[in-house]
C-alpha cells in the first residue's frame, strides 16, 4: 500500500471556508462590466479586414452558428454524413472562434493537444507538441473548414441577430448584423462558453490615461511581439499592470515578465498552478500511435482516467488525470465491502488534500521570495477552480522587475488616472492588461446575442427561465430543428469540452441524416422526454461544478447558490465516460427516443 503524508485535514478545511468567506460578496456576476467606452473596440476585428458582400435571403438545410471548434466539428459531421448545403455564420473574420480572438502571447491548449485538438485523424494532422500553442491551433480550425469545404457557403464577419421558427414552413428564418435574412431547415448553435469578455467593475476603469485592453484583444502594436512568442520588444522601459490570475494571466505573464521595466501583477485569488511538462512530439512515436481509430481511443482513455472510471492504462499522463489516478488507487485500496459513498469521497477529498500540498511546496521549491511564495498558494479544493499548468509562471516571479500585489482576495480597488489602487496603494503604470475572463453564467441568449423564438412564439430565455432544460444538452422542447452544441446536461466533461463537441456532432449529424432520409421536416424532443431527462440529471445530485463551499470563480456561479439553475448546470450523473456510451447506443439505436419526426409543413 502507498504511504501517504500526514495532513490536517481539519486545519486545511478551516483555512478553505477562511479564504473562501474573504472573497464570498453579494454582487456575484454583476461585479463584471461589458467592454464599453474604451473597450469598446473588442467588438472590432483587429485580425481580418471586412468586406462588403450582397445580403443571403436564400435557403439552407443546415445553418451553423459559430465557426468555433463547436461548429466546426458539427458541420464536418454532417458533411461526413453526406449532408449538403451547410452555412457556417461566424461573428470572426475567419474560423477558430476563442482560438481566432485570442491570440496573447503563451497562448496553448492545457489539455494534451491529441484529445485536446479535434478531428486530428480525420485531417491527418499530427500536433508539434504535448500541448500546442494558439497558431497551430488556429491553424488546424482552418484545416477543419477547408478539409470538409466549410468554407464554401459560410458567412464570416456575420453576427446572428434573431431566430425564428417559421410555423408555416416548418423552417427556421435567421436575421445577422450584415442584414442577411434566410431560412434553414436545421439550426445547430455552437456559441462557445467563453467568447464575451468582461471586465472588473473597478471603479474609475474609463478613467485610466495609460493604455489598457483586455487580453482576448491583445495588442501588439502597443507591446511589439506576436502570437508565435516573439519578445515583447516594446514594453522595454514601460511599466505595465495585469489584473487577474487565471490561466489566461498564467500563459501570458511569462512572456510579460522579462519585457517590462516593472510588472504588477494583481491577484485576488491565486490559481493552482501545477507541472506542465511540455515536449514536442516525436514524430516515430506519433507514426506508431496514429493507427486506425487511435484518436477515439486516446479521448476514450483520457476520459476515463480523468473522470475516475476504470481504465487500465493513461495514455495522457498529465496533471489532469493525476488526482483521479490517486482517488482509484486510493478506492482500489479498499476491500470491496468497504467501498462506500461515504469512503469514496474521502478518498477524493484525501487525495485532493495531497495532490494541493504538492502543488504548495511546488511554490515554495520554484520561488525564492518567501512572502511572495505564500501568496501564491491557492488554498481549495483543486478542481474548485479551472486548474492551470505552467513550468514559467512561478519562476517569472523571481525576476527583479515582477511584483506580485496581493489584495487577500479584496481584488484591485481603483483605477485612477494613473494607475491602479490595491491595498491603499496606487501604482502609477503606462498600461493596463485585464486578464479578467469571459462571461459564463449569465444567460444562455445574453451570451448569444440574439434570441431564440420557437413554437407559438415560445422564447428560449422564457423557456429557461428557472434554468436549462434539454434532453442530452441537444435538444430543447418548443425549439423544433434547433440543436445546441455544448457540453452542460449531456457529458458536462470540463477538462476536454472537445470532446463534448465532437460527440455532439456525431449525434446531430446522425439525426439529421435519418430525417432527410426519411422526409421529416421536423425534429423535437417530446415534454416527457425532457422532463424525465432533467430528473435524471437531478437524481445525481445535480451539478454545481465546483461546490458551494469552493472559492467564488465561474465554476461555482461566484459561489452564489441560484437553487435549481445551478443545480441544473448539470451532467450525466453516471459520468462522463457512461454518458459518452449512453449516447452511442441512443443515435445508433435506430429509434432515437425521445425524440419526434413529424413531417412538418
Ligand atoms: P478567469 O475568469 O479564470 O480569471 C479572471 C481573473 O480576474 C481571476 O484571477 C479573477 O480573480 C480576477 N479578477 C476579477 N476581478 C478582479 C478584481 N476586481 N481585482 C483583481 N482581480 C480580479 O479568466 P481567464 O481568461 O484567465 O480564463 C478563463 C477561462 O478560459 C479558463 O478558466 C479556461 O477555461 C479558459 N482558458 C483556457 C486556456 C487553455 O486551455 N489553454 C487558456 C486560458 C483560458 P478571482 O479568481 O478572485 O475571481
Amino acid at each position: 500500500m502507498t504511504d501517504h503524508p500526514i495532513i490536517d485535514k481539519e486545519a486545511l478545511r478551516l483555512k478553505y471556508r477562511e479564504e473562501r468567506d474573504k472573497r464570498l460578496r453579494p454582487d456575484g456576476n454583476d461585479q463584471y462590466l461589458r467592454l464599453t467606452g474604451r473597450f469598446a473596440h473588442y467588438l472590432d476585428d483587429p485580425y481580418t479586414p471586412l468586406t462588403e458582400r450582397p445580403p443571403k435571403s436564400d435557403h439552407v438545410t443546415v445553418a451553423v452558428i459559430g465557426g468555433g471548434f463547436a461548429g466546426l466539428v458539427t458541420g464536418a459531421r454532417l458533411k461526413e454524413a453526406g449532408v449538403g448545403n451547410v452555412r457556417v455564420v461566424e461573428k470572426g473574420g475567419d474560423f477558430g472562434g476563442t482560438w481566432y480572438w485570442n491570440r496573447y502571447p503563451g497562448a496553448q491548449c492545457d489539455t494534451a493537444s491529441y484529445v485536446y485538438m479535434p478531428l486530428l485523424e480525420e485531417t491527418g494532422h499530427m500536433p508539434t507538441e504535448k500541448y500546442a500553442h494558439a497558431p497551430e491551433i488556429l491553424d488546424h480550425c482552418r484545416r477543419i473548414g477547408e478539409h470538409f469545404g466549410l468554407y464554401d457557403n459560410a458567412l464570416l464577419h456575420t453576427e446572428v441577430t434573431n431566430l425564428e421558427w417559421d410555423e408555416s414552413r416548418s423552417r427556421w428564418r435567421i436575421s445577422t448584423n450584415r442584414g442577411d435574412h434566410f431560412t434553414a431547415q436545421f439550426v445547430t448553435m455552437g456559441i462557445g462558453p467563453l467568447h464575451v469578455p468582461k471586465l472588473p467593475g473597478i471603479p474609475g476603469i474609463q478613467t485610466f490615461r495609460g493604455h489598457a485592453f483586455h487580453t482576448s484583444r491583445w495588442d501588439y502594436a502597443y507591446t511589439g511581439g506576436d502570437p508565435s512568442g516573439a519578445p515583447l520588444d516594446r514594453l522595454a522601459g514601460k511599466r505595465v499592470a495585469v489584473i487577474g490570475t487565471g490561466a489566461t494571466a498564467v500563459q501570458c505573464v511569462p512572456h510579460l515578465a522579462p519585457a517590462c521595466k516593472a510588472l504588477y501583477v494583481f491577484q485576488r485569488t491565486p490559481s493552482s498552478v501545477d507541472v506542465r511538462d511540455n515536449r514536442p512530439t516525436d514524430p516515430q512515436w506519433f507514426a506508431q500511435v496514429a493507427t486506425p481509430g487511435w484518436q477515439r481511443r486516446w479521448l476514450e482513455n483520457f476520459t476515463a482516467n480523468q473522470t475516475g472510471a476504470l481504465a487500465d492504462e493513461d495514455l495522457v499522463m498529465d496533471g489532469w488525470t493525476d488526482l483521479a489516478r490517486r482517488v482509484r488507487s486510493r478506492i482500489q485500496a479498499l476491500p470491496p465491502e468497504e467501498r462506500t459513498t461515504e469512503n469514496m469521497l474521502a478518498a477524493f477529498e484525501d487525495s485532493d488534500f495531497e495532490k494541493m500540498e504538492e502543488i504548495r511546496a511546488r511554490v515554495d521549491a520554484v520561488v525564492t521570495d518567501k512572502e511572495t511564495a505564500g501568496k501564491l498558494k491557492a488554498w481549495y479544493r483543486q478542481l474548485c477552480k479551472r486548474p492551470c499548468f505552467h513550468d514559467e509562471y512561478l519562476q517569472a516571479f523571481n525576476l527583479p522587475g515582477t511584483h506580485l500585489v496581493d489584495t487577500d482576495g479584496k481584488g484591485v480597488e481603483r483605477i485612477t488616472e494613473k494607475g491602479v489602487v490595491a491595498a491603499g496603494r496606487e501604482y502609477d503604470v503606462d498600461c493596463v492588461i485585464y486578464a479578467s475572463g469571459f462571461e459564463v453564467g449569465t444567460d444562455y441568449t445574453r451570451r448569444a446575442g440574439y434570441e431564440v423564438t420557437g413554437r407559438d412564439g415560445v422564447r428560449l430565455s422564457d423557456h429557461w427561465a428557472e434554468g436549462m432544460r434539454t434532453l442530452h444538452g441537444i435538444h430543447a422542447h418548443g425549439f423544433p430543428n434547433v440543436f445546441l452544441v455544448q457540453p452542460t446536461q449531456g457529458a458536462n466533461l470540463i477538462s476536454n469540452i472537445p470532446h463534448n463537441l465532437t460527440e455532439a456532432g456525431r449525434t446531430i449529424a446522425i439525426i439529421v441524416r435519418h430525417a432527410l432520409d426519411h422526409g421529416y421536416g421536423e425534429i423535437e424532443v417530446t415534454k416527457e422526454a425532457e422532463d424525465a431527462w432533467i430528473e435524471l440529471l437531478l437524481s445525481g445530485g445535480g451539478g454545481i461544478l465546483g461546490s458551494p463551499d469552493c472559492t467564488p470563480g465561474y465554476y461555482n456561479n461566484e459561489g452564489q447558490d441560484l437553487g435549481l439553475r445551478s443545480w441544473l448546470n448539470a451532467g450525466y450523473p453516471h459520468g462522463a465516460t457512461a454518458y459518452f456510451g449512453y449516447i452511442d447506443r441512443w443515435r445508433t439505436s435506430g429509434t432515437f427516443e425521445g425524440l419526434e419526426f413529424r413531417n412538418g409543413a
